[in-house]
């Protein structure tokens, strides 16, 4: 039983009204949806309460990088660097070789990039290809980065500036089709293997009192431990927490304004070191400019938003890459959010270690606080840890879709997106097959695609659907458009369910 829907959500809080489960995690971010993989394929009973929906938090507002660490080797963090790179393989390899694939990463050698400065480039990326030998990743998955020619930098990132152009250096990463789809993929691997998934419950304290947000009803629920991975949140259930959140923006722009790049593009920023701002394609033509890295002071926003001025940044810094300036007319859509990162340490954000830790606060609650998207399986591992003395199984358990046969013939947006249940998606259109075709003029999503988000991946509201099981959201006119279809994908699963 894989599907996550609204009838099974009920039956569950229903259920656990009369059950004590092992572990209640609290969170369904991707550390927590990690944790209750790792919890219930170690043989633990699991129940996972997120407030909102899955991914509504931190986790679908990253970069969606599949880090291998390289920047954490500039600051002199080599345990943490070597951890990315292990986490990556695994990601790239075994557990969601659909979601993740290798990312070309450019840094053009212009007059911002000053030959010191290039040659230290350099030196990094081979340290970097050293930690992808160290963790196992073979070059057929990351190849080995290289110096570019001024032609083939050109045709690789058609809009760079080409005055005083001397070449690039080309360097690989992982990149994610989507980080709120591997959090949903988690999600339902682990209601696979018997996790029950609650969303719209809200934990009020680490005791087991919830609300459940869609009638407002209190619910109890009871565990043996419980452990709160609610990110940036974490001091609202664990007071004891000291956390120093930092916020980051993207800016989406239409790929055709940086002349359809086919690798991400780096440009420092002036005056900064071991800092860049870069723009990362996207499949739908879209790219994603990033990235903003300031301390975020005062209570936390349900959702962060980007400011005027921190998109003005990030278009003014890549532009000194460019040929021709960016205009704020060209953003089509912007994003922001908020890293959970670990107080403790003085100076910027940006240097501040990506770590993670999981203590016990005195209520008896542990919390998994820091860390980032790449080690969230690190992260589920260290904590459940704590709970059992069974050994992780996720270094070599691949989620949903991950592997098996991929039918031919199918829309290759089904297969880049869904891996191997495309075909168990595309069925949902055989009954009407206008459901393969674009749920709105313009709009890159198909109608399966709605269908399937709510009869399997647990979507409740239009918002779920535009914002988190697809991302039509992250460009504005797409969000609009679809939104109708969106309701209708949403009338139709209930009119087919019984009453
Ligand atoms: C701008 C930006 C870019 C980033 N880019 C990258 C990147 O490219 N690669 C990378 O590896 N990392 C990246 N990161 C870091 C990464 O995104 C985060 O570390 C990670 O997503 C945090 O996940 P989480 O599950 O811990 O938190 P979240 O995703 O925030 O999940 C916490 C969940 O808890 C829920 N919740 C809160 N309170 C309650 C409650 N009382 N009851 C029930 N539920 C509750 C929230 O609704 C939320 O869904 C980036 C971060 C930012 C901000």
């Amino acid at each position: 039983m894989n599907r996550l829907t609204a009838l099974r959500r009920a039956r569950e809080l229903d259920a656990l009204s009369s059950r004590t489960v092992d572990v209640l995690v609290v969170g369904g971010g991707v550390t927590g949806c990690g944790i209750a993989l790792d919890a219930v394929t170690r043989g633990l009973t699991v129940a996972l309460v997120e407030k909102d929906d899955l991914a509504h938090g931190t986790s679908r507002w990253s970069s969606k990088l599949v880090h291998g660490g390289l920047r954490y080797l500039g600051t002199g963090d080599v345990g943490l660097a070597l951890e990315s790179a292990r986490e990556r393989d695994v990601l790239l390899r075994v557990s969601a070789p659909h979601l993740v694939r290798a990312l070309p990463m450019v840094a053009p050698l212009g007059a911002d990039l000053g030959r010191r400065d290039g040659a230290l480039l350099a030196a990094g990326h081979r340290a970097g290809d050293g930690l992808r030998r160290l963790a196992g990743t073979p070059r057929s998955a990351l190849p080995a980065p290289r110096r570019l020619s001024v032609a083939e930098t050109v045709r690789l990132l058609p809009a760079v500036r080409r005055t005083e152009l001397r070449g690039a250096l080309l360097g690989w990463d992982g990149q994610l089709e989507d980080d709120a789809r591997l959090v949903v993929t988690l999600a339902r691997t682990a209601a696979s293997y018997g996790a029950c998934v609650l969303t719209r419950v809200r934990a009020l304290s680490t005791d087991g009192t919830c609300r459940d947000e869609l009638t407002g009803a209190p619910v109890h629920l009871r565990a043996r431990a419980v452990v709160n991975a609610t990110g940036a949140w974490a001091d609202t259930l664990a007071p004891q927490t000291r956390l120093r959140p930092s916020k980051g923006v993207h800016a989406v722009l239409p790929a055709a304004v940086l002349g359809h790049p086919a690798a991400a593009m780096t440009v420092p920023v002036p005056g900064e070191r071991n800092r860049w701002v870069f723009a990362v394609p996207h499949p739908d033509g879209i790219v994603h400019v990033g990235l903003t890295d300031d301390p975020l002071d005062g209570p936390l926003p349900e959702v962060p938003r980007a400011q005027d001025s921190e998109i003005a940044f990030l278009l003014d810094t890549l532009s000194r890459g460019l040929a021709v300036p960016l205009d704020r007319a060209d953003v089509v859509g912007s994003f922001a959010g908020v890293r959970p990162l670990l107080a403790g340490a003085q100076g910027r954000t940006a240097d501040l270690s990506r770590r993670h830790a999981v203590v016990r606060g005195d209520d008896g609650a542990w919390t998994v606080l820091g860390g980032k998207l790449t080690t969230y399986r690190r992260m589920a591992q260290d904590a459940v840890d704590v709970l059992t003395d069974v050994p992780c199984r996720t270094k070599t358990l691949p989620l949903l879709g991950a592997h098996g046969p991929v039918p031919g013939g199918l829309p290759p947006r089904l297969v880049r997106r869904y891996g191997s249940e495309a075909g168990e998606v595309a069925q949902l259109a055989a009954a009407d097959p206008r459901l393969l075709a674009p749920v709105a003029p313009g709009v890159p999503v198909l109608g399966v695609e709605l269908a399937w988000g709510v009869a399997a991946e647990g979507a409740l509201t239009a918002q779920d659907l535009l914002e988190r099981r697809t991302r039509l959201s992250l460009v504005d006119a797409w969000g609009a458009a679809a939104r109708p279809a969106a309701e209708a994908a949403l009338a139709g699963e209930r009119a087919g369910l019984p009453s």
